[in-house]
């Protein structure tokens, strides 16, 4: 089976994070083994992003969702690697705003899907409104409950009425990972900026959370918009799933550079008289420089008769 399919949350199955391994690495013994199939999905990526950008008749969002310490930050730095900027952006969801908050929970996010053309990445998204307000009761039941059914419409919107693909990637990683993770952010001090006062506290929320999340990826993984859940206590391996995803997708949007705009013949035939202009310059010039040339060096054997 693919890693796309095998890492695919089916709609309607039940996935349950007690039978998922987060330090799953499939057939790939490591890092170095997966290094040149790695190489290749980026090349991919980039070829087909450029492809999208081109023809501007598609476009991509993808959603990254884990706990913290997960690697959101990481797979957005390694995935936009591959991609021209031009064509890309990201967007960070935090605590919302106090003018975010005055709005219903879909207000903030949609004016950052992607227009025709472009990607866009949710580092952070619309599921938190279905996961941390639901750990930490930030809104009565009944109004999260409400929002699948409101986050499944809204991603069939894109989907139908704007052609966007809606590419959801939840990284798991496993608790003691994520301890270990945070003890790499206090021993490293380019790293001690990462952490957060809520880390510990967040973390001794984990059961709830997985409550939550197990709900989310179940209620909201659709034929047109699966989420993926990513085995994310390796690094390299999480790397390598999501960008072979994110290439696998794009292949299947069957993209095309577009046609050119212009009569091809007529601006080959102006090249050609270009270059052939150019050709008789250079030819006159030479010949101009011999001819000085020669008048330079009889007036300098002239001189030297005289002399
Ligand atoms: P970070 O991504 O580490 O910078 O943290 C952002 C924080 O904002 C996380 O703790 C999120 O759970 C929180 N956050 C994001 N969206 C929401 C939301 N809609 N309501 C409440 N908290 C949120
Ligand atoms: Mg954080």
């Amino acid at each position: 089976m693919s890693l796309r399919a095998t890492l695919r949350v089916n709609p309607g199955s039940k996935f349950r994070f007690k039978n998922f391994d987060p330090g799953f690495h499939g057939h790939y013994e490591s890092e170095q083994a997966a290094k040149a199939e790695q190489q290749h999905n980026l090349a991919r990526i980039s070829d087909l992003q450029r492809k999208l950008y081109g023809s501007r008749t598609r476009s991509l969002l993808i959603v990254l969702q884990g706990i913290d310490g997960a690697g959101k930050d990481g797979t957005c730095w390694h995935v936009i690697s591959a991609m021209d900027p031009q064509g890309v952006s990201v967007h960070g969801f935090k605590q919302p705003t106090p003018e975010e908050a005055d709005h219903d929970f879909l207000w903030r996010v949609h004016p950052h899907a992607p227009g025709r053309g472009q990607v866009s990445i949710f580092n952070r998204s619309h599921y938190e409104d279905v996961m941390v307000v639901r750990v930490h009761k930030l809104v009565p039941k009944s109004t999260w409950q409400q929002r699948f059914d409101f986050i499944n419409e809204w991603e069939r919107l894109l989907t139908q009425q704007n052609d966007t693909v809606v590419l959801k990637f939840f990284l798991a990683i496993s608790k003691e990972e994520q301890l270990a993770r945070f003890k790499e952010r206090l021993v490293d001090p380019a790293r001690q900026w990462k952490i957060s006062a809520s880390d510990y506290a967040e973390r001794d929320l984990w059961d709830d959370y997985t409550v939550a999340y197990e709900d989310a990826l179940n209620r909201c993984s659709t034929k047109e918009s699966p989420w993926y859940v990513i085995p994310a206590n390796n690094k390299w391996f999480r790397n390598l799933a999501v960008s072979k995803i994110i290439a696998d997708t794009l292949e299947d949007m069957h993209l095309g550079l577009p046609a050119p705009t212009v009569d091809l013949a007529e601006i080959r035939r102006r090249y050609h008289a270009e270059v052939k202009a150019g050709a008789a310059d250079n030819k006159r010039d030479k010949n101009s420089d011999k001819n000085s040339d020669k008048k330079r060096d009889k007036k300098r054997d002239t001189a030297a008769a005289k002399s």
